[in-house]
């Protein structure tokens, strides 16, 4: 091994972390135990402070040379005893096998002051299911998926976090060389659809039992006392990840987040966001705009997030089949996803047009504003900041002028304020504080990342923190950021391509 690599038989670092079995706890069929593969000299690219504070750690203790070690991979954490989980999954609409945790390895599950938190080194070397992959993250993917991570957790949006990146000059070969990097991912739980489909689909029943079991147990009891499904529990809880994707899935929708690779193996157990690869904000709003250069056929479109999460769950109760035992049930399970969506959506952009209590006939208006954004390519974020604006008291002009058809908006908006009328407090700056609360005025734009990025590859971090920073208060104002971080996108945004290569 490389003399300036830690070394196995380095003594472990003690951060105070008290662990707990987790998903260790079910055996070797769900896991290999293993160790990461340390990189040489890793540095210090990203911390989520107030991530840190919420598990618990000081800062200035995460960033001292031993844990970055420990969070780099090349020195263990005191009592963690790594591992790599298997799954399968279908990717892109095709049963894809066996795939895993090929490049993240879970250190354990630790109690923290925030709950029991899974803490998994992402880019931290081969696994048995690494296939012909090399087990590595590269700097920029890593860069996205931090920054993205704790972005959607301060938009309210249900996500796995991010606790720090950090580099390393190891090279990576991707479409070029590039240099590797590791994401600490912190999540409740990181189990994903397709672990159920993984010992579904080898008839493994006994283990996908246990597997529901712990789900159940850990993150959904009430399911067990539930009378609904005929009181059948894995019924129940397919139920209730229906509901929570389908509230997750609105939320993307309402504020133009488009993942970019909604395979089996992406969509978590808990409804998280889960797997931060070519995901994008909109920024003209194109209700098909696809952001995975990958994705030929757009089958991850934005405007098919909806249907393709429905398929997902369709392919969860699949799996599940064997221990709902009737097709029935199941299928009776995902059917509230059809009401629930609807409802979470409308209610979601209910509240960005200001509205307290969205209803069935407040559809018109939002299916209208869209349709004008479309036709007009509109930035999508800066509309929605402007239009709050107005709400809050100023003058239409900044947000008229958006339109070319301005005949259209004034028609809309007419509508739109006669609607705000009828709201409790009216039209007196009340809706206008609301509308400031969810509609974000700092989003992770693809040429926001890419500018941190640049910088990072020359070891200049700076760019990374204090996009953080805006990314983890997007509803505040920070004028001085304006310029650089709330504007429309420049010309070369729309060249930027981001595939699955990360
Ligand atoms: P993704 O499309 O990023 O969700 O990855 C799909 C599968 O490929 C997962 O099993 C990943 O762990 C695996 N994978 C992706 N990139 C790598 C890599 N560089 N090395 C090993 N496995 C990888
Ligand atoms: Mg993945």
């Amino acid at each position: 091994m490389n003399a300036i690599l830690a070394s196995p038989a380095d003594p472990t670092v003690d951060l105070g972390l008290r662990w707990r079995p987790g998903f260790a706890s079910l055996g070797p069929a769900f896991h290999t135990e293993l160790r990461p593969t340390p990189l040489p000299a890793p540095y210090l690219v990203g911390l989520s402070t107030p991530l840190a504070g919420e598990l618990g750690f000081s800062a200035d203790a995460l960033q001292a040379p031993e844990a970055l070690d420990a969070f780099t991979g090349n020195r263990l954490l005191a009592g963690s005893r790594p591992l790599a989980t298997v799954y399968s999954g279908h990717q892109f609409g095709v049963w894809a096998g066996q795939l895993g945790d090929g490049r993240a390895i879970l250190l354990g599950e630790a109690h923290t002051p925030a709950g029991s938190h899974e803490i998994q080194l992402k880019g931290a070397g081969r696994t048995p299911y690494s296939r012909m992959g090399d087990g590595r993250a590269v700097l920029r993917s890593s860069i996205r998926e931090f920054l993205c991570s704790e972005a959607m957790h301060a938009l309210g949006i249900p996500t796995t976090r991010a606790l720090m990146v950090t580099g390393s000059d190891a090279p990576v070969r991707r479409e070029e060389v590039e240099t590797s990097a590791v994401v600490t991912r912190v999540a409740p739980s990181f189990i994903r659809f397709g672990h159920f489909e993984h010992f579904s689909s080898r008839g493994q029943e006994d283990e996908l039992r246990a597997l529901a079991d712990f789900v159940i147990e850990r993150f959904y009891p009430e399911v067990r006392a539930s009378e609904r499904l005929g009181g059948n529990p894995y019924a129940n809880l397919l139920e209730q990840v229906s509901e929570r994707t389908a509230a997750m899935v609105a939320q993307w929708q309402a504020v133009g987040f488009c993942h970019g690779v909604m395979n089996t193996d992406n969509m978590s157990i808990l409804g998280l966001t889960i797997d931060y690869g070519p995901f994008q904000f909109l920024d003209a709003f194109d209700p098909g705009h696809i952001c995975n250069h990958s994705d030929h056929e757009g089958r991850y479109a934005f405007n098919r997030q909806p249907n393709i999460a429905y398929w997902n769950l369709f392919c969860l109760a699949q799996a599940l089949l064997p221990l709902i035992g009737e097709q029935d049930l199941a299928l009776a399970a995902l059917e509230p996803y059809k009401t629930v969506f609807p409802q979470q959506l409308l209610s979601r952009m209910g509240a960005k047009l200001g509205l307290a209590q969205a209803v069935e006939a407040d559809r018109l208006l939002v299916e209208g504003v869209l349709k004008l954004l479309a036709e007009g390519r509109i930035d999508y974020t800066i509309f929605w900041r402007r239009l709050s604006h107005h709400a809050a008291g100023q003058s239409p002009e900044p947000v008229r002028d958006l339109f070319a058809d301005r005949a259209g908006f004034d028609a809309w908006a007419l509508a739109w304020r006669e609607r705000l009328a009828q709201e409790p407090g009216g039209v007196d700056g009340s809706a206008g504080a609301r509308m400031l609360a969810v509609n974000p005025k700092y989003v992770l734009r693809n040429h926001l990342g890419e500018l941190a990025i640049r910088q990072a590859r020359n070891k200049d971090y700076a760019g990374v923190s204090e996009l953080l920073a805006l990314l983890q208060s997007p509803f505040a104002d920070h004028p001085a950021h304006d310029a650089a971080y709330a504007g429309f996108p420049p010309d070369w945004a729309s060249s930027i391509e981001i595939s699955c290569s990360s």
